[in-house]
């Protein structure tokens, strides 16, 4: 297993927050229902930084992420990517994600799953296979490399998606509930390893979690709760 850490080929971010949400809204409507999930979210995230979020269920974490990640917009209210507006051509290099239930791809094995994310911006070669295999030896899966999803537990499914999460060298790693779908041991070792990987590489965390304990873990932890953070 190489643990070597994994550079970032990215520059440096700077000064300023990786990430800057502020003031968000966002409101659902359905029917003649209107729900006002998130009301005035502020959020900054340092380069580097780890940030957990807590908040019942429904209480628009996930909401958030989307909102953060730029696949869903607020109502209202600005979000900065590294000083930047959100743009969906640059999403997939200055941001990765992790989610409670993996989303692999059923038919293609660990490997060609990491490498999928390589594939957003540029036909993989040598230098991406290199590191996709270098990636899922750092997730402890150098011998699982040609096992498809279905071969794999739910732990090392999740280590798979934390690959595929580092593979364009992201700012910005956004987690929504990752250990929702495993057992505790096993959601600890994946809680370990994201911190331990997005510290090495200075990759921004923010992880949306249930887990008191895994939220201590992280350099700073929020709690939404009646759409504001408190
Ligand atoms: P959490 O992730 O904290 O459990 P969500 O962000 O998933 O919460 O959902 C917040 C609230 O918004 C919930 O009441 C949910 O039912 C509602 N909601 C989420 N997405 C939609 C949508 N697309 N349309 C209508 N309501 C939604
Ligand atoms: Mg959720």
């Amino acid at each position: 297993m190489n643990n070597g850490p994994i550079s970032s080929t990215f520059p440096a971010t700077g000064a300023g927050p990786v990430l800057r949400a502020e003031a968000l809204r966002k409101t659902y409507l359905s029917g003649s229902q209107r729900l006002e999930v998130l009301r005035d979210v502020t959020m900054t995230v340092a380069a580097g930084e780890s940030v957990s979020i807590r908040g019942e269920s429904g209480s628009g974490k996930s909401t958030l992420l989307n909102l953060l990640s730029g696949l869903d917009t607020p109502d209202t209210g600005t979000i900065h990517w590294a000083g930047e507006r959100p743009a969906p051509e640059r999403r997939a290099l200055f941001l990765g994600m992790v989610f409670q239930s993996f989303y692999l791809i059923p038919e293609l094995d660990a490997e060609q799953n990491v490498l999928m994310a390589a594939r957003v911006h540029r036909r993989p070669g040598t230098i991406e296979r290199a590191r996709a295999k270098d990636l899922l030896a750092r997730v402890g899966l150098a011998d699982r490399a040609a096992h498809l999803p279905m071969q794999l537990s739910g732990g090392e499914r999740q280590r798979v998606a934390v690959a595929r999460a580092l593979m364009n060298s992201p700012k910005l790693l956004l987690a929504d509930e990752p250990t929702g779908n495993l057992d505790e041991r096993t959601g600890d070792a994946v809680i370990e390893l994201l911190l331990t990987l997005c510290r090495e590489t200075g990759t921004a965390l923010v992880l949306v979690t249930h887990n008191v304990a895994h939220a201590q873990k992280t350099n700073r932890s929020l709690f939404l709760h009646d759409g504001v953070f408190r």
